[in-house]
């Protein structure tokens, strides 16, 4: 008889701190479900985790691959075996595969904003791009946008991390062109600079705000958030209504879960109806969807 191979079973955790109100458990669960896949996607809170736990006690108790998020992307380094070279040069993983024993470092935060950024714009011009926000995600966003061939500005209120960001990034794109910027220049940037990303907690709920001076954006510039709650940011309601183009932090999240599903897994993802996953999520008193 022929011999038949059970189903892979993915049992998937995010490791982070106030990661409660995760939008991920049931982005990546409705689309595993899509997929037909056996998979879960489990919490697991620095915060009721014991001192000293590591990657491994999960893996021992069943879990086949992980996301990591605030503050552990770069604690969990020393604890892999192996990074992917996005993930060396970031210095950073937001996913952990388990092939082997072996834990293994990616990120996809990166592949996933110009993932968002290419399905939401495929026209967009990509010569040179301002990044406001030096941090995690400003990090992943500069490094795609530079390994995409775009002149890259950086701009942080802690010019520190900014100039360590634009030295790390020369040295992972030697031939590219990343400089960095006092923020009070960004409108002076923007007058040669095709887009813009905000990449920084601004406009998010609990920081309301502008995160740079917006009277400078022109029609012909497009404009990128990372903030996804809410996905209409008042930048991205001010940038529309200057006749800009916009792309919401909504397209990254979904494409970085999808790239991490795709990892994990080996499935392929549906962007389009994962992001009307992500809209059924965020819209208080929809049903859910059932495709
Ligand atoms: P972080 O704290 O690591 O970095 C934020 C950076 O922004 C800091 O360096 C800070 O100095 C800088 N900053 C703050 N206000 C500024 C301003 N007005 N001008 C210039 N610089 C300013 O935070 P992070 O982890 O990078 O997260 C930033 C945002 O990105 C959060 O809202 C987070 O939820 C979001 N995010 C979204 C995704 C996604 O998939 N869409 C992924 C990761 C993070």
């Amino acid at each position: 008889m022929p011999e038949t191979l059970a189903p892979a079973r993915h049992r998937i955790a995010l490791v982070g701190a106030a990661i409660c109100g995760s939008l991920s458990p049931a982005l990546h669960e409705r689309e595993a479900a899509a997929l037909g896949l056996d998979y879960t996607y489990a919490l697991l809170d620095l915060d009721h985790l014991p001192p000293g736990w590591r990657l491994r006690d999960a893996v021992r108790q069943g879990v086949t691959g992980f996301n990591v998020t605030h503050p552990v992307k770069q604690a969990v380094l020393g604890q892999l075996d192996d990074l992917s070279p996005d993930a060396r040069a970031l210095g950073a993983v937001n996913t952990v595969s388990v092939t082997g024993g072996r834990l293994i470092g990616h990120n996809t935060d990166h592949s996933g904003f110009l993932a968002g950024l290419r399905n939401g714009l495929p026209d967009a011009r990509l010569d040179r791009v301002v990044v406001v926000g030096a941090g995690g995600a400003g990090s992943a966003v500069a490094y795609c946008l530079a390994g995409a061939g775009a002149a890259v500005e950086i701009a942080d209120a802690d010019t520190e991390r900014a100039n360590a960001l634009a030295g790390r990034l020369t040295s992972a794109f030697p031939s590219g062109d990343i400089t960095c910027l006092p923020p009070d220049r960004v409108p002076a940037a923007l007058t040669h600079a095709d887009g813009i990303v905000n990449a920084t907690p601004v406009g998010m709920t609990g920081h309301p705000g502008m995160p740079f001076d917006t009277r400078a954006l022109t029609p012909r510039h497009w404009v990128a958030d990372v903030v996804y709650r809410p996905l209409d940011t008042a930048l991205l309601t001010t940038a529309r209504a200057l006749g800009c183009r916009v792309v919401d932090g909504g397209a990254m999240l979904v494409a970085q879960a999808a790239m991490t599903i795709a990892l994990l897994t080996t499935a392929a993802p549906d962007l389009d109806r994962m992001r009307r996953h992500l809209a059924d999520l965020t819209t208080p008193g929809t049903e859910p969807i059932h495709d």
